[in-house]
């Protein structure tokens, strides 16, 4: 409650509370000391009249004179004090009693006591001994009536009370006008603290009206304010400036996000423009590719001095390098508009390696170098996965393996990774035993333009993308590129990959082989010890008994030894190339050794077919092979070799993979291009097909309309009617009569999607410009064959 009350009332109450405990106590004190002084007096007083009377009293008690006594006690009949006095006996007992008010005779008096006083009520009683000649005769007691006292002392109080109440009284009104001289400088600071916080105003100030610790609290609390509104100031500037600070940030903001989208749409405009000039200039560049491939395909299928051979054969392979400058340019491209994206499909591993090992063996064989390739046996046959890409990559990196080995040996290998959830893991390595590349290059080549050595540059060419691209197709494959590789020993590049597996693919087995296959000694010559291996161990997994002959002169002693042995090898399989005496050599001394039942010879070769092949005939080996050999190759080989059906591996079999080619057929050639045209119809009319020609769309849907074709060929870029307005009237047509014509589109453009597009319009199939003479073929043989007759040549090993 104190604490809440006012500050006038608390000092008021403070000072009444102070002078009214003050006076209490001074009055008390003189209370207290008044009664003890006033009982102290009586006690005296009645103490003399009890030695008056025991005085006066012996002689009576000696001669045991009662009435003496009681007369020596009546004379307290005089004082009003003595309510009741006794005289005892030495032995204690009453001897005589004086009694003020005789009406109280059934006063008992008390027994004697030793000497001494004491308060009992409002009474005083007091015991003395009578004394004669220092012998207690007899002792004597009074009891005093203390009332006076207590008459005093109630007058005190009125008193007391009474000054206490005028004290009060006076206090009050002293302190109610005093405690102003606090209180009043305090409740203006108040006032004024009120109004600042009311109003915010900081300009108001208190006023000091005394110089004490109020005077400085009010000086220090206008010191306060003087600081808040200078502050206030300060701040009011300060967030002035940070508004217009805001204001023009903001309208800069503005600006540049205005700027930024317009950048953006420009960037985005121009990535589209590039884009649309990279499709453009690729076809712009494949069109007179085509032209100059094709023809110099062409030219070199004519009669030729070895002079103009050898320079269109130049020519061919700088149009080839030139067109893979091209599409590596163009893939790094779709790169780096993030457009590449790999196209699965179901296909045969083994094929697609032994596909891509034949593009290349060419130019290893032009080094001397050997190129092998080898997949362990529990690499699945078929995948699903972009071969397309997978062959690129293989192709670089074997390509680069070639580029930089002088001599030795390249080794492309498969082995099987793990296989989680229906996707099997393939590693794929290429070895070569060229220049190798330093440590510190080992990174660096797989960024874009980058080579390991910028004086390479010259001597070996390149792009530096090829790596780049590579590492970028295997990461979309699910796997990663690294190099091992020491400057002297060679290199050896890995990537791996992730593929599905068909659904229902039976667990890989080898193939039922024919009877007579099984435990067939064979001899393996050659002089390269991994392709020795290779050799062996895929023979051993056919089942059959290879021995090993490093060269042609140890091959001869072997083979005599074992027909002296009675167990002569049935089949040699012969490396046409190896120092001192070579394949064809040692076929040649088997052929003359009329002391040897002869063995059936394959040779394997990497040299060129046609001339080795004729060496072959004359020397009567049965079969001629060019490296690297696949293994569903060798196989047809010696089962055909040792007069068994070549039924072995009927699922390697692909539709326009067949022996026969296609001749003979009506086709519609819809191209606008002349010189396209002119390639075109010769590479056709070369396979004894009979070409129609047509310059736009519109005149091959009149064209097709008048004549019956077994196939269409339809460039997609033509003036007036496009090959895809072409092909969707076709189909509308076709739904009408229920035919359907194959129809092969063939577009220079080779950005993602177009073959998408090309289907969609109802494309059967989608040939790139340039035009690779086999690709067409195949794909002609596979869309028209059912409908055309087989040539039956069956092309000779
Ligand atoms: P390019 O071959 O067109 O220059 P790549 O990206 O394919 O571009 O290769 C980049 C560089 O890596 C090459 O220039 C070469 O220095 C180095 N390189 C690649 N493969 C090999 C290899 N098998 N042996 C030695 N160096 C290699």
């Amino acid at each position: 409650m104190f604490r809440n009350l006012s500050i006038q009332r608390k000092l008021t109450l403070i000072v009444m509370l102070a002078s009214s405990l003050a006076l209490l106590l001074a009055c008390g004190s003189f209370i207290v000391y008044e009664v003890t002084r006033f009982r102290r007096a009586i006690r005296d007083e009645v103490s003399t009249v009890a030695q008056l009377i025991g005085a006066n009293s012996t002689a009576a008690l000696t001669f045991q004179d009662r009435r003496a006594a009681t007369e020596t006690l009546g004379a307290l009949r005089g004082d009003s004090r003595i309510l009741a006095a006794s005289i005892y006996t030495a032995s204690g007992e009453l001897f005589a009693q004086h009694l003020r008010d005789a009406r109280h005779d059934d006063f008992i008096p008390p027994r004697p006591r030793a000497a001494g006083h004491s308060f009992e009520g409002r009474a005083l009683l007091l015991f003395q001994p009578i004394m004669l000649d220092s012998e207690q005769v007899g002792t004597i007691y009074v009891r005093s009536d203390m009332q006076e006292v207590y008459s005093r002392l109630n007058r005190y109080f009125l008193i007391v009370g009474a000054v206490m109440g005028v004290a009060a009284l006076a206090a009050f009104l002293l302190s109610s006008r005093l405690q102003r001289l606090i209180s009043d400088p305090i409740l203006h600071l108040v006032q004024v603290a009120r109004q600042v916080s009311a109003e915010k105003n900081y300009a108001v100030r208190a006023e000091k009206h005394n110089e004490d610790e109020l005077g400085l609290l009010v000086d220090s609390f206008n010191e306060m304010l003087e600081q808040i509104q200078s502050r206030d100031v300060a701040l009011g500037r300060h967030r002035e400036q940070l508004e217009e600070q805001v204001v023009a940030r903001t309208a800069e903001l503005v600006k540049t996000n205005r700027e930024l989208v317009v950048a953006k749409d420009r960037a985005e405009e121009v990535a589209r423009l590039k884009s649309e000039f990279l499709a453009n200039m690729s076809h712009e560049i494949r069109t007179p590719m085509n032209g100059v491939l094709g023809m110099t395909e062409l030219a070199l299928d004519t009669a030729l001095t070895a002079e103009q051979r050898e320079y269109l054969q130049t020519a061919r392979i700088s149009a080839d390098s030139l067109l893979t400058i091209i599409n590596d340019i163009l893939d790094f491209s779709k790169i780096e508009a993030g457009k590449l994206a790999l196209d699965p499909v179901e296909f045969d591993l083994e094929e697609m390696l032994s596909e891509t090992m034949k593009t290349l063996a060419l130019r290893a064989d032009q080094k001397g170098l050997e190129l092998l390739c080898h997949s362990t046996a529990d690499v699945p046959g078929r995948v699903v996965g972009d071969a397309v890409r997978v062959r690129q990559v293989l192709v670089n990196l074997v390509g680069n393996a070639v580029k930089f080995t002088e001599q030795g040996e390249i080794v492309v290998a498969v082995k099987k990774g793990l296989t989680v959830g229906g996707e099997v893991g393939l590693h794929f390595s290429v070895c070569d035993t060229g220049i190798g590349i330093p440590p510190e290059k080992q990174k660096s080549i797989f960024e874009p333009f980058v080579q390991a050595d910028g004086s390479t540059t010259r001597r070996y060419g390149g792009t530096g993308l090829g790596l780049a691209i590579s590492a970028q197709l295997v990461e979309l494959m699910g796997g990663k590129i690294w190099v091992e590789s020491n400057p002297g020993p060679g290199s050896t590049f890995h990537f791996t990959g992730r593929f599905a597996l068909p659904a229902g693919q039976p667990p890989e087995t080898t193939p039922a082989l024919p009877v007579n296959l099984r435990d067939l000694r064979v001899l393996v010559v050659d002089d390269n010890d991994t392709n020795r291996k290779i050799l062996t161990e895929v023979l051993a997994r056919w089942e059959m008994s290879a021995t090993a002959a490093s060269s042609g002169m140890a091959a001869l002693d072997l083979i005599r030894r074992a027909a002296a042995a009675g167990r002569p090898f049935r089949l040699i399989l012969l490396d046409a190339h190896m120092p001192e005496v070579d394949g064809f050599e040692v076929a040649r001394q088997i052929h003359e050794d009329a002391s040897l039942s002869q063995p059936i010879l394959l040779m394997l070769s990497s040299t060129d077919r046609q001339v080795g092949m004729v060496r072959w005939r004359e020397l009567g080996g049965a079969a001629y092979l060019t490296k690297p050999v696949s293994r569903a190759d060798l196989l047809q080989a010696i089962v055909k070799a040792m007069g068994g059906a070549t039924r072995v591996q009927p699922s390697r079999e692909q539709p326009g993979r067949r022996e026969g080619e296609l001749h003979g057929l009506r086709i519609l050639l819809a191209e606008d291009n002349q010189v396209n045209q002119r390639v075109a119809c010769r590479m056709l009319e070369k396979k004894s097909h009979r070409v129609a020609l047509a310059a736009n769309g519109l005149k091959a849907l009149e064209q097709w309309r008048r004549e019956p074709f077994d196939l269409i060929l339809m460039d997609m870029q033509m003036p007036e009617v496009s090959g895809f307005e072409a092909i969707r009237l076709i189909r509308a047509e076709e739904k009408a009569n229920g035919r359907h014509i194959p129809i092969i589109a063939l577009t220079a453009h080779a950005m993602q999607g177009d073959r998408e597009r090309c289907l969609e319009a109802g494309a059967d199939e989608y040939v790139t410009k340039p035009i690779r003479t086999q690709e067409l073929f195949e794909k002609i043989d596979m869309l028209a064959g059912p409908r055309s007759a087989l040539c039956g040549e069956v092309p000779a090993f």
